[in-house]
């Protein structure tokens, strides 16, 4: 089934890769092609408990490896994905779609946030408390919280796995993640450099297969003591409330509808160069994509423009062409979801500026698209595209556009762009995003919390922060007799 240069995947349980008990698997396609390339080994709830068995296991071994020992293997897993990053990329590319350029910088970067974790898992500190009796110790101690579920979608399939890998292992956890059924290659390859650099078996699980089915299970595992989501705000609020049920400790990084408020004293040029890139990377499909462009009507004529030829000059096709720009969408959904997007948003007076349909019959190609006159009924302004599709509307007062940035229940990524600093607190203090960028695009480094707030989730993903959530706290008096 398997074509050159792509690979059947199997599941990771106990350091062994393996078929699932009876055999079952799901095809995967490329969506430049619409190929079925190969396939991935579907799991039934046989090898979910051997998962959870080989997690319980290799918690009980991994949190007894000393912080220092655990980063340097970390640090060897980091290098050896450097080494093979071409051909990770190669295989992120054809399961998923998005330029190789791009596939090559998720590979790298996954590489420099497993080095930023393993250090930081160096600096997890307990504290001594000053005591009320002179003769007690009273001490505060960090723990791992235990083995950790995970559930990770296919936009960045390699990158979306590593922040909640690496801020399991640093910590002393357990991992077993179900990593996304439709791009399941390249994530394999991720775990694969972990298990081939001696990350002792039981520690990582990977699994594929009916994600309600495995996130039932795994949720309401007693054995499983934290869980990771990331997804769209709707399954993330299912897997919540699981999570609650089962008193277990959830983060959440959901679904987001960036605001982009291009204040009247910006520099245009940088504003369409930065979020330009932003909007039409990956296609759109980035939970932090600039989405709503809230432009200051003295300068919306130009910006309009100027994003229009960005558009227009992207060069669009199969992610491993040389010098494509934009690749298709990853799964036929979000083809369907644009065409209805854009249905929608002529029917409520908007203008399609450019692009706005699919381009030819093969493969899930959409063109970059920009919609002027968006009135705030539009769907294109209310629920997240998740595409390449940038839809403007004019302001007059910055209040008034942080008002319209607030109003929706998503708060993930917002940005903007301005010369003042008046602008740059008022920003700063008022829009309710978990994370800003002002003046530049997202650079969402590992040493920065990473996370949303409202419908977009809780928990961070970067920075110290993002280490918290898999330790307990263990508070420890110990009187001198
Ligand atoms: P979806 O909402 O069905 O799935 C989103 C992700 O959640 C997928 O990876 C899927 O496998 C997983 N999922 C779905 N149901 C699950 C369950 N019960 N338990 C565990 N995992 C489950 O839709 P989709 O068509 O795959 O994606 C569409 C929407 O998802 C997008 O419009 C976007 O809003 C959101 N999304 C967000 C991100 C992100 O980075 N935050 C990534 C991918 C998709």
């Amino acid at each position: 089934m398997a074509i050159a240069g792509y690979m059947d995947t199997r599941l990771l349980i106990d350091g062994v890769w393996c078929d699932a008990k009876f055999g079952e698997t799901i095809n995967v396609v490329n969506p430049a092609t619409g190929d079925v390339i190969g396939t991935v080994a579907k799991a039934g709830t046989d090898d979910l408990e051997r998962a959870v068995a080989a997690s319980r296991r290799g918690f009980a071994e991994w949190r007894r490896i000393t912080a220092l020992e655990r980063a340097a293997t970390m640090r060897k897993a980091a290098a050896l994905i450097r080494e093979r990053a071409d051909s990770i990329a190669r295989l992120l590319t054809q399961e998923q779609g998005k330029p190789f350029a791009e596939a090559r910088i998720e590979v790298n970067s996954a590489a420099d946030i497993i080095e930023w974790f393993a250090d930081e898992g160096r600096r997890v500190y307990g504290r001594i408390v000053p005591p009320r009796n002179i003769n007690a110790q009273q001490t505060v101690v960090k723990e791992p919280v235990g083995p950790v579920a995970a559930f990770t979608p296919w936009n960045f399939p390699v990158n979306q796995v590593v922040r909640k890998l690496c801020a399991a292992l640093t910590t002393g956890c357990s991992f077993i993640v179900k990593a996304p059924e439709e791009t399941p290659a390249s994530p394999a390859e991720l775990l694969r450099a972990f298990a081939d650099e001696g990350v002792p078996k039981g520690v990582v699980q990977l699994v594929f297969g009916d994600p309600a089915q495995i996130s039932q299970f795994l949720i309401a595992h007693p054995d499983i003591r934290k869980v990771t989501f990331t997804g769209s705000t709707a399954v993330g609020k299912q897997l919540a409330a699981l999570a609650g049920q089962h008193m277990k400790r959830a983060t959440m990084e959901l679904g987001g509808h960036a605001p982009v408020i291009v204040a009247e004293d910006a520099d245009v040029e940088l504003a369409v160069k930065a979020a330009g890139a932003a909007k039409f990377r990956n296609a759109g499909q980035v939970c932090i994509s600039p989405t709503r462009f809230l432009v200051h009507n003295s300068v919306k004529q130009d910006f309009i423009a100027a994003l229009v030829r960005h558009a227009e000059a992207l060069r669009v096709g199969d992610g491993l062409a040389e010098g494509t720009q934009l690749g298709p969408l990853a799964n036929s959904r979000r083809l369907t979801a644009m065409s209805k997007v854009i249905e929608d948003a002529r029917k409520t007076g908007a203008t399609i500026a450019t692009g706005g349909e699919r381009i030819g019959h093969t493969g899930n190609f959409f063109a970059p698209t920009v919609i002027t006159d968006v009135s705030l009924e539009a769907d294109v302004f209310n629920s997240e595209p998740f595409g390449p599709v940038a839809a403007v509307r004019g302001f007059d007062s910055l209040e008034n556009a942080i008002a319209e940035a607030n109003r929706l229940p998503y708060g993930l990524a917002g940005y903007a762009f301005t010369r003042s600093f008046k602008n740059v607190h008022l920003l700063t203090h008022q829009l309710e995003v978990g994370m800003l960028w002002i003046n530049q695009p997202a650079t969402p480094w590992p040493e920065m919390p990473f996370g949303g707030v409202k419908d977009s989730g809780y928990g961070s993903e970067g920075g110290p922060e993002a280490l918290e959530p898999y330790l307990v706290t263990k508070s420890v008096t110990v009187m001198a007799v």
